[in-house]
């Protein structure tokens, strides 16, 4: 039997028109950061691993002048991928599989904290992060760390309950995670294939895009699975549907 458990890294503060181009320049909203961890048979899955601590006391230092100008990070005490996972009573090297969405700051700032693990990552991320180092932070994923490239579809543990399914477009190899459990229940994580459930309704493209027509094509498939699996989609970085979900230590499922 699955669980998994929303756990809140804290959160950014930026312009609203990097999620939603046709804003006006000044207005600014909040978003959610993630991370969730799948507790099965076989061993712990983490999906994504949230901004590194170090981001708030010094943001320059640690995510460079173009993203600090961009995002101010905030996050309580209590929030951050490892303080979550202690609180269920989780340690670092308890967990197997790290999977990383993609190589964003917000996504992977805390790869370090996990040497034990092994990273599931989609080969054209990692060759895209090694040939365009510019779009990427290198202290969050150039590191010594068992990364195993995947080349698409990966079925993490052999049963189907928790397959990596590619969703490009955001960066060159970004993929999602699809949960299925032994019920009828499914979830999709999408990362930041799709940022919000506005985002999907209206098709909208961040500014912050890679490939828009492989983008286009991530969200169709998406709502794909939702509208004709009955796959729920927990979005990447949705207020609304963040603050409406039970968070670690109440499982989501
Ligand atoms: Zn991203
Ligand atoms: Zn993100």
């Amino acid at each position: 039997m699955l669980r998994v458990y929303a756990l809140s890294c804290g959160s950014l503060e930026f312009e609203k028109n990097l999620f939603f181009p046709a804003s006006a320049a000044g207005e600014r909203i909040v978003a959610p950061v993630s991370s969730y961890l799948i507790v099965h048979p076989k061993g712990k899955l983490l999906f994504d691993t949230g901004v590194h601590c170090d981001a708030l006391a010094d943001p320059v230092g640690r995510l460079g002048k173009r993203v600090a100008s961009l995002f101010a990070v905030h996050s309580r005490a209590d929030e951050g991928v490892v303080g979550q996972l202690a609180a269920l009573g989780v340690k670092p090297d308890d967990i197997r599989y790290v999977v990383n969405s993609h190589f964003h700051f917000d996504h992977c700032g805390c790869n370090a904290l996990f040497p034990r693990a092994t990273f599931l990552v989609q080969r054209t991320e990692l060759l895209a992060a090694r040939a365009e180092p510019k779009r990427y932070n290198a202290k969050d994923w150039d590191l010594p760390l068992d990364y195993r490239e995947c080349d698409g579809e990966h079925d993490v543990f052999g049963d189907g309950s928790v397959v990596l399914l590619p969703t490009p477009g955001h960066t060159a190899g970004h993929q999602s995670l699809w949960i299925r459990t032994s019920g009828a229940t499914q979830f999709l994580l999408a990362g930041d294939a799709c940022y919000t459930r506005e985002h999907l309704e209206k098709t909208i493209l961040p500014t912050n895009t890679y490939d828009a027509a492989q983008m286009t094509e991530s969200m169709i498939k998406l709502r794909s699975l939702r509208d004709r699996q009955g796959v729920e989609l927990l979005y990447g970085h949705d207020a609304e549907q963040w603050g409406a979900m039970p968070h670690a230590p109440h499982p989501l499922i």
